[in-house]
């Protein structure tokens, strides 16, 4: 089986322990499957991007003996791609240019599974007296069905829960659920697996995949870990910062975290940590994520 994973990281700060998790259970997944692992940094945001991140992130991955197939790649990198297929998406009239703000679409848009649905005042066209702000995709009336590897069935009818959803904003830059289907797309994953934060993000994902004929990576979404208030973990929780000097009881923590057989207790070096989880690791045993659809 070709098996292609990846990690993509946002280099808005420091990997914490929850990071972490979603880093283990990707490359874990991986290795077990004779598969190669890449890194991606999602930058779309470039505003975002704290200076010295990027190298912060690839330090921590590698004291905790990470090792990616092929150099990393940036979203930054990828602007011009990404409008080309926002070009291409407006040509074939699947997309169209909205000129409502935020206020305006919270004013009347019914409440939607991630924020209020769009009211599809733009979709027809630009009503006179309105400058194109974002883009939109147009989503029609259909339920999207996939089966999660951890998670089980998953259905969502993106038209009713999530509207025509914003594929470049209105800052200009392109939207995550764009940027992540192309990025997904030109580096041939054919297995996400990542935090449950996601899950809601995974039919719009696979509506732009068929929209764009794009073949469907396998997913697998993880449960979050959260903190005391049952908050998920952010890179500002410096509290759960990962430490580079003693990298080992993290990693068994984020192994039993994802459900998994205790490994020997004579492990004291880092690349023994991977061998055995490289053999051991179950898919089987990862914990349900429950709660984010
Ligand atoms: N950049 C996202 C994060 O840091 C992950 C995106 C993805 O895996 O699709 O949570």
């Amino acid at each position: 089986m070709t098996y292609r994973g990846r990690f993509a990281p946002s280099p808005t700060g420091r990997l914490h322990f929850g990071s972490l998790v979603a880093a283990v259970a990707s490359y874990t997944d991986a290795l077990h499957h004779q598969g190669e692992w890449l890194l991606r940094f999602d930058d779309v945001d470039e505003t975002r991007t704290l200076p010295g991140a990027v190298d912060g992130i690839l330090t921590t991955l590698d004291a905790f003996g990470f090792e990616w197939s092929a150099e990393p790649a940036s979203q930054s990198d990828r602007v011009d791609l990404y409008q080309a297929i926002l070009d291409r998406l407006l040509t074939e009239d699947l997309a169209f240019y909205c000129g409502c703000s935020r206020k305006e679409i919270e004013a009347v848009g019914r409440p939607g599974t991630d924020g209020p649905l769009y009211p599809g005042t733009c979709r027809n066209g630009l009503p006179r007296g309105k400058r194109p702000r974002s883009i939109r995709l147009r989503v029609e009336n259909k339920t999207v069905r996939f089966v999660d590897r951890f998670a089980g069935p998953v259905q969502q009818n993106v038209a009713q829960q999530i509207g025509d959803f914003v594929i470049r904003r209105a800052d200009g830059f392109a939207a995550y659920q764009l940027a992540v289907v192309v990025d997904d797309s030109i580096e041939n994953i054919t297995h996400v697996v990542r935090g449950a934060d996601l899950l809601e993000s995974t039919p719009r994902q696979l509506y732009l995949q068929q929209q764009l004929g794009f073949t469907y990576p396998v997913y697998g979404h993880i449960p979050l870990v959260r903190d005391a208030c049952g908050k998920k973990l952010s890179k500002d929780d410096a509290a759960r910062a990962l430490t580079l000097n003693n990298p080992l009881p993290s990693l068994l923590a984020a192994w039993q975290f994802l459900g998994q057989v205790s490994l020997a207790s004579d492990i004291t070096h880092v690349s023994e940590f991977w061998s055995e989880a490289t053999r051991l690791w179950s898919p089987a045993r990862v914990p349900i994520a429950t709660g984010e659809v």
